[in-house]
């Protein structure tokens, strides 16, 4: 999925975080928390325009890519940092979390890769879409993408979003 969608996403989970509980949290670092962990798994990814290889092993090689390496930065602030600072964070690593993980259930609709949910588990992509051939280099990629379903969907998931974030509370 593209930063765009993904950063669509998190603000979507902002809101939605925001109506629905009765939260004890700032709602502007609630959103800018779950706009940045939306999207920071792919933060490796601008390496795409560099080195096309580095891209292709972003989802499979980048340790940020990995569900696991958010669990266990999670495990180890709460086993590490002293209760009163946890007490005061734990609101906003959960939804850090929640973010994070539906970053990698949308990039397990991407057309060219999945994710390796349980790595170093195991080591296979997972993916809810038949993937195609992956393009050989990055200009390849951008005009392949293009023409994905994949791409026109996330223009609706987008569209979808911008009209949630703007429909008022009930
Ligand atoms: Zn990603």
């Amino acid at each position: 999925m593209t930063t765009l969608t993904h950063i669509a996403v998190g603000a979507v989970i902002a809101k939605a975080v925001l109506a629905g509980h009765k939260i004890q949290a700032d709602p502007t670092i609630v959103y800018a928390v779950s706009i940045l962990f939306s999207h920071l798994p792919d933060f490796t990814q601008p390496l795409i325009f560099l080195r096309y290889r580095v891209r292709k092993s972003h989802h499979l090689y980048s340790m940020y890519h990995k569900p696991i390496f958010w669990l266990a930065l999670y495990a180890a602030l709460q086993l590490t940092l002293p209760h009163a600072l946890w007490n005061t964070i734990a609101v906003y690593a959960n939804i850090a979390l929640i973010a994070v993980g539906v970053h990698f259930l949308l990039d397990s609709f991407g057309p060219f890769r999945g994710v390796v949910w349980f790595s170093p588990i195991l080591k296979k992509e997972l993916y809810f879409v038949k993937l195609q051939e992956e393009p050989t280099s990055g200009r390849e990629f951008i005009k392949a993408y293009a023409k994905t379903v994949v791409h026109k969907v996330q223009f609706l998931i987008i569209a979808g979003c911008l009209l949630y974030l703007l429909k008022k509370p009930v």
